[in-house]
């Protein structure tokens, strides 16, 4: 049955001019009133947002104490990012403080950290997000695909952080994107104006608006934009960038550069002072545009970093000292079931060692304690036993059962 006598309850509109017309217990209300009323709400809370937003600065050496107790070495890149993220908290203090057009705006500092896979460039992302309380978000570029291609756009990024901030956008809007495997979406092919891939350019074009601020329909649950789905407006401004990637084969970008200032200027000295090992350590800007991003990228990721390749002495203290330490987890583990379980200085050699000899890295850390501990945690919860010491012959005795190169690497 039609009533065509319905008038939306704000502005007296009859229902043939509006579009929709939503009843509600005793009142209707037009499409018009709807978006206005919407307005207004968004005005609301965004004073009271800009009010809301409440961050205890922490200057530069507190905060890389603070990431000192969960990353082991990296002091470079500690370093650089703990300024990074102290100016991003006075970018936030000063949009949050005052609308000035006068004032002097802060640019973002998002970040790239360059380093081999498992050397802690993720861990640095969630250590600073968990310092900040903030959400984070951690995305692999290599899904990412232009908007119209098989793959996620590039706002399905925005669809994990309101997830992880459980769909509280105030708190999304000043989170950390962390994007891995940035490398991979680097232009192919030495000519790039003639070589366009789409895969990959196309990504990075599409990235730039996200990184730099602004205003994005982010469809709730992910995937690909719907008509019929209702979007949440995210606003990236605040948003803290930081993006990883291996770079594998950028050393030899950084020793053309180097070996080519050296003809010129660059005295044979100087050039022997060159660490070889550790090209890295080198990096700039230029090199990561010969590898295949575009400036205009590289422009928004203006904190640039890199991680040092993982030595001996930097396994072994991973395995022992950081505040959730591996042999720390397992020591407590076993203390649940009331056994004490040590490590002889020379299991721990013994499991660096095979770590490093495999080119397992950090993350085989975990998959080589797992696979010396399981038969004890399968065992030992039912027994007489109150304590287990694990020597070097213990770890050989069990890592002989099982083939080092199948080990599951488990992060
Ligand atoms: P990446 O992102 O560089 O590939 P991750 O941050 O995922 O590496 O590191 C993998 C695991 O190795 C982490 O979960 C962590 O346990 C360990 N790890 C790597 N580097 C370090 C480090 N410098 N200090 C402490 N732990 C580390």
């Amino acid at each position: 049955m039609s009533k065509p006598d319905l008038n939306c309850s704000f502005c007296g509109r009859p229902k043939p001019e509006t579009q929709l017309l939503i009843a509600g217990l005793d009142a209707h209300i037009c499409d018009r009133c709807i978006v206005q009323a919407h307005g207004i709400v968004q005005e609301e809370s965004t004073v009271e947002s800009s009010e809301d937003v409440q961050i205890e600065l922490k200057p530069p050496k507190e905060i890389k104490s603070f990431l000192d107790t969960y990353i082991i070495g990296q002091e470079s890149s500690k370093r650089v990012l703990s300024v990074a993220v102290y100016n991003h908290y006075k970018r936030l203090l000063q949009s949050a403080s005052k609308k000035d057009d006068d004032a002097v705006e802060i640019q973002k500092s998002n970040v790239l950290l360059v380093g081999p896979t498992g050397t802690g460039k993720t861990l640095l992302a969630q250590t600073i997000s968990r310092m900040l309380k903030v959400p984070l978000a951690i995305v692999d570029a290599t899904v990412l695909t232009e908007a119209g291609y098989v793959g996620e756009d590039v706002e399905s990024i925005l669809s994990r952080l309101l997830q992880a901030a459980d769909y509280d956008v105030d708190r999304a809007q000043k989170g950390i994107v962390f994007i891995d495997e940035i490398d991979k979406i680097a232009r192919k092919g030495d000519n790039p104006s003639i070589t366009r891939d789409v895969s990959g350019e196309g990504v990075q074009q599409a990235l730039l608006k996200l990184l730099e601020g602004t205003v994005v329909n982010v469809p709730p649950k992910g995937g690909r934009k719907h008509p019929d789905q209702k979007f949440i407006e995210v606003d990236t401004s605040n948003i803290l960038f930081i993006a990883g990637g291996a770079f594998d084969g950028i050393d030899s970008h950084i020793s053309k550069r180097l070996n080519l200032q050296a003809i010129g200027y660059k005295t044979a000295q100087e050039q022997r002072n060159v660490d070889q090992e550790n090209m890295l350590q080198y990096i700039t800007p230029r090199d990561i545009r010969s590898f295949g991003l575009i400036p205009e990228i590289i422009g928004r990721l203006p904190v640039l970093t890199y991680m040092n390749p993982l030595d001996k002495e930097t396994l072994r203290e991973i395995l022992t000292s950081p505040k959730n330490a591996l042999v720390k987890q397992y020591v407590h583990l076993f203390e649940m079931d009331e056994i004490e379980l040590q490590f002889t200085s020379g299991a721990l050699n013994f499991i660096v060692d095979k770590a490093l000899q495999y080119k397992l890295g950090a993350r085989g850390l975990r998959s080589l304690c797992e696979a010396i501990l399981n038969d004890a945690m399968f065992e030992l919860p039912q027994s007489e036993i109150k304590n287990l010491k694990v020597t070097k012959q213990y770890a050989e005795s069990k890592l002989s059962k099982i083939e080092l190169p199948k080990l599951k690497i488990v992060s």
